[in-house]
């Protein structure tokens, strides 16, 4: 494959944006080499400004679980964006769509929309604080909850990729309130719990993370983490903005069978537009502003092109429960195939997988938590993705990422996939 329109693209870029992307994973600085630049989308692929068509596995990180230019996404924001696209002003899409999302996941009364999964954390640990009254939090190794200042503690994600899991300009009073435990492990949290008797607000958790790679919370974890927030009278926050309509229709709640007590959303909540949102029980959501003193807002939240866009999304997985199911069929025949050709050619691996989220690590060891991430072989890795791109197969350009399946892939295109790595496996020993 060629890539010289890109290569002349992400040069040009580089002179005018810090690191010529918006977005540091986007760089490839994991991997090396040129970022693909896209052209267009649709379905399941991707064609770049070379000309490359490549299968995508990332689906813009989550958001697009029916595929690229998905038609009713499309229609719902053409037909808004003629009437209008932002007047700071109530409109009755933004209800709309609130009710659905309440409708769909468990153990909420209401919502508010802001514009990221990183203002939907941020404003969900301000929340937190302010119905309890006290300030510390606790959050997980390798979690990825946003770049605000709170969360850019041992975070996972383009953090960790970047060497930068504690950032600088991150002030030590702000770190010294967010207290770190290990993933998968109850005895970090108690130890903390007791620490700082009295004085956590909450607990954020990742209930499947996806920015180590896809992490599954052992069932007496999640469970034991639910148990001990509620006798600490500590909220429990779930940060869905990558599981949230993603694992089922009331996302890792439902499918893990946690109440959360604030849950936050992103990603498919907003159909590939700007949306972020957290939600609770109203007796939480009620020390909100205006109705209660807790202060968050935004101009641009509850967007009207961003709503369109979020309910065109979720009524399509509503009306389509099936979807789920069917995510979660080819992501398993994507994991049997993997496991077999890496098996047969004896590289040394971990998948992990829940639901339409997988990642492969390439470790002996399981994979439980950030440590285990972090063993993983990254010069394999990286052979390993710039392997399956050559081939058309775009996957994370990192290994602190998860795949996220959409469904407009198809069984060929999942075929295609492993023909490919069949042919690169043996170049990764
Ligand atoms: N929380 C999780 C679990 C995420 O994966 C992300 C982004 O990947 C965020 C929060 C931040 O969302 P955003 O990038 O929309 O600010």
């Amino acid at each position: 494959m060629k890539y010289q329109r890109s290569s002349a693209l992400f040069r040009e870029a580089q002179r005018y944006i810090p690191g010529g992307v918006n977005s540091p994973v986007r760089a490839f600085k994991a991997v090396g080499g040129t970022p693909v630049f896209v052209k267009e989308a649709k379905g399941a692929y991707i064609y770049d400004v070379d000309g490359n068509r490549l299968i995508d596995y990332i689906s813009s990180w989550g958001p697009l679980i029916l595929g690229h230019a998905f038609e009713p996404v499309l229609e719902a924001v053409i037909e808004k964006a003629k009437k209008g696209t932002s007047f700071g002003m109530p409109t009755e899409i933004e209800t709309d769509l609130a009710r659905l999302a309440v409708s769909m996941a468990p153990n909420i009364d209401k919502i508010r929309f802001v514009n990221s999964g990183t203002e939907a954390c941020m404003s969900a640990i301000r929340l937190a604080r302010g119905f309890t009254g006290k300030e510390k939090i606790i959050k997980f190794a390798g979690c990825y909850h946003g770049h605000a200042d709170a969360f850019l503690i041992q975070a996972g994600s383009g953090a960790v990729t970047f060497g930068s899991p504690n950032s600088p300009g991150v002030t030590q009073g702000t770190a010294n309130d967010t207290l770190l435990a290990r993933y998968n492990d109850l005895n970090s949290v108690d130890e903390l719990i007791a620490a700082n008797q009295g004085e956590i607000a909450a607990v954020i958790i990742e209930p499947v993370a996806g920015n180590m790679g896809c992490i599954i919370p052992e069932e007496a974890f999640i469970q034991g983490l639910r148990e001990r927030c509620t006798k600490a009278g500590i909220l429990l926050i779930f940060d869905e903005v990558m599981t949230g309509f993603r694992l089922g229709r009331g996302g890792a709640q439902e499918v893990l069978g946690i109440p959360a007590d604030i849950v936050t959303y992103g990603k498919v909540i907003g159909g590939g537009l700007p949306v972020g949102a957290f939600a609770a029980r109203s007796e939480i959501m009620d020390h909100l502003a205006p109705e209660g003193p807790v202060y968050q807002a935004g101009t641009l939240s509850g967007n009207p092109l961003a709503m369109s866009a979020g309910l065109a999304m979720l009524t399509a997985l509503n009306e389509n429960p099936g979807v789920f199911d069917s995510l979660d069929k080819k992501t398993r025949y994507l994991h049997k195939g993997i496991e077999e050709i890496l098996m047969d050619q004896e590289i040394p691996h971990q998948i992990n997988r829940f639901g339409s989220m997988i990642s492969v690590h390439f470790t002996e060891e399981p994979v439980v938590d950030f440590e285990g991430a972090v063993r993983g072989n990254n010069d394999t890795f990286k052979a390993y993705f710039h392997g399956m791109l050559s081939k058309g197969v775009y996957l994370p350009p990192s290994a602190f990422e998860s795949y996220f399946l959409n469904d407009a892939l198809s069984y060929e295109d999942i075929d295609f996939t492993l023909d490919a790595l069949k042919q690169i496996a043996p170049k990764l020993k």
